[in-house]
């Protein structure tokens, strides 16, 4: 679905339900610089300076545009140690929309994974789940637990119809709650699935899962980090959900957790995190974890303004403008690569889009890093920053051998409401250059190799000269111009 407004001539487009108060001055330097620039962060999107990119499409977490309101709140703040009237803001918030009674505050979401996993993870356990996030499975990790993912075929399938590729494979679930009882602390699911390209699940699924999980006894933990997108889709796709309220969907989306965390670096476009659940005993559990690990029970890590600002955040999550902007944008953005036979996951997700780098630098070979090496070409092409998501993103086998991703993204992000229309046309333009240009493109080595979360700050070398030729390609060109 896009936006309700009819056009007079031509195809319809998503508009924006905003209007921009507050600016941020971009500057686009010349390709000699980003081919220099790319050089010196060894060509890794994480280690670019923010002076040298024209449009940052690296991730979607503590950058999304915040609102009027959301900034007047935090205005208001109330600063203290214990007590904070801000807190109680936050927490009554998310106990209306979210119908839990416990909420405990992280300072972003990975905190609440270093809680849960501490809490419930020990070695030898399998934690079933739709798909893994990376900081999901290095706290699993951590304390010896194992990852196991049971999606559809449809998940890792780049280009499908399929408009739940986020769903859990409910029988395989059933029957692993089975075999392994008794090793499962917990089942996760993921909203907007991450890693496979911010895809959605039904809530019919989640029903499913639901009612597997409570039949086996074992609690189905949601991270909602990603809920505004799924939310989008549930309403939009699912045709059972379509004359429902978000904030409807929602509170039928919780039920059937049993605990909820997220990351407010999305959810709630400010920065933080939350824990919800109805549990006592686990509510006890957390709470002796949260004071060790993230602050006090009244602020845990954040700060009070952005304790408020998330509070007015998560209401504004109900409106469904608001959360219908990012999916529609990129649905735009997607369409109109796929129009110019650019490869890209689809359907469109959330998030952000995604272009599928083995499809678009075939010539590569996987132990030189597909998607890093489209990465560093997106931002010598165009100044635009994205993020590696595939074999760069893992960690190595346990015998050292390179764990060779079977999927490998480049992740081009949209932080919600922040890139304009002439911003998406702009990236589409230089991706169908790189595109036509894309034998240019050559692999990457590695200089320097850290052993945790390695593409954080590993630093890499090109292969041959390939990001000279392809700057003198872009010069050739495009003659002057940036
Ligand atoms: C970002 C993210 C996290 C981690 O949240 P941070 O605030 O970055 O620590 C966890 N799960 C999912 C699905 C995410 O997208």
């Amino acid at each position: 679905m896009d936006n309700d407004i009819a056009f007079f001539k031509g195809d319809s487009f998503p508009i924006e339900m905003h209007k921009v108060r507050i600016v941020q001055k971009l500057t686009l330097i010349p390709v000699e610089e980003r081919l220099k620039a790319a050089r010196a962060a060894g060509f890794n999107t994480f280690l670019l300076k923010n002076s040298d990119v024209f449009l940052d499409m690296l991730t979607d977490s503590g950058v999304n545009a915040m609102s009027d309101r959301q900034l007047a709140a935090m205005m208001t703040a109330d600063d203290s140690y214990a007590g904070s009237m801000s807190f109680d803001r936050l927490k009554s918030a998310a106990t209306n929309i979210f119908n839990k009674q416990y909420v405990l505050p992280v300072h972003q979401g990975r905190a609440a994974e270093n809680i849960l996993a501490e809490a419930f993870v020990k070695a030898g356990n399998i934690i079933p789940m739709n798909y893994h996030f990376t900081t999901t499975k290095a706290h699993i990790g951590l304390r010896g637990g194992k990852v196991l993912e049971l999606y559809n075929k449809s998940a890792i399938q780049l280009q499908s119809e399929e408009m739940f590729k986020g769903n859990i494979d409910i029988a395989r679930l059933e029957n692993v709650l089975k075999a392994e009882a008794g090793n499962i602390p917990f089942v996760r699911i993921e909203a907007g699935t991450n890693l496979i390209g911010g895809q959605p699940w039904s809530l019919c699924n989640l029903r499913e899962a639901g009612k597997v999980c409570r039949a086996a006894k074992i609690p189905l933990v949601l991270d909602a980090s990603l809920l505004a997108d799924n939310l989008y889709f549930i309403k939009t796709r699912e045709l059972a959900e379509k004359d429902r309220t978000i904030a409807d969907i929602i509170k039928d989306i919780s039920k059937e957790a049993d605990i909820i965390y997220f990351s407010a670096r999305k959810l709630g476009c400010a920065r933080g995190g939350l824990i919800l659940t109805d549990d006592p005993r686990v509510n006890e559990i957390f709470m002796g974890l949260v004071p060790l690990y993230e602050g006090f029970l009244t602020y845990g890590g954040m700060s009070v303004r952005e304790i408020e600002a998330i509070a007015v955040g998560l209401e504004e999550t109900l409106d469904f403008d608001m959360i219908r902007h990012g999916p529609e944008f990129i649905n735009f953005m997607v369409g109109e690569l796929v129009k110019r036979g650019v490869p890209v996951v689809t359907p469109a997700g959330g998030l952000g889009c995604h272009l599928d780098a083995k499809k678009f630098i075939p010539h590569v070979p996987p132990e030189e890093f597909i998607a890093g090496s489209l990465g560093a070409a997106v931002f010598i092409a165009g100044g635009i920053r994205g993020m590696e998501r595939g074999t760069l993103s893992e960690e190595r086998n346990p015998d050292g051998s390179e764990h060779i991703c079977d999927v490998e993204m480049l992740r081009l992000a949209l932080p919600r409401r922040v890139f304009t229309m002439s911003q998406i046309k702009y990236t589409v333009d230089r991706l169908e250059w790189l595109y036509a240009n894309r034998d240019i493109v050559g692999g990457l080595k590695w200089v320097y190799e850290p052993k945790m979360l390695r593409f954080f700050n590993g630093r890499l070398d090109s292969v041959s000269d390939w990001p000279e030729k392809l700057a003198q390609k872009f010069r050739k060109d495009f003659g002057e111009s940036l």
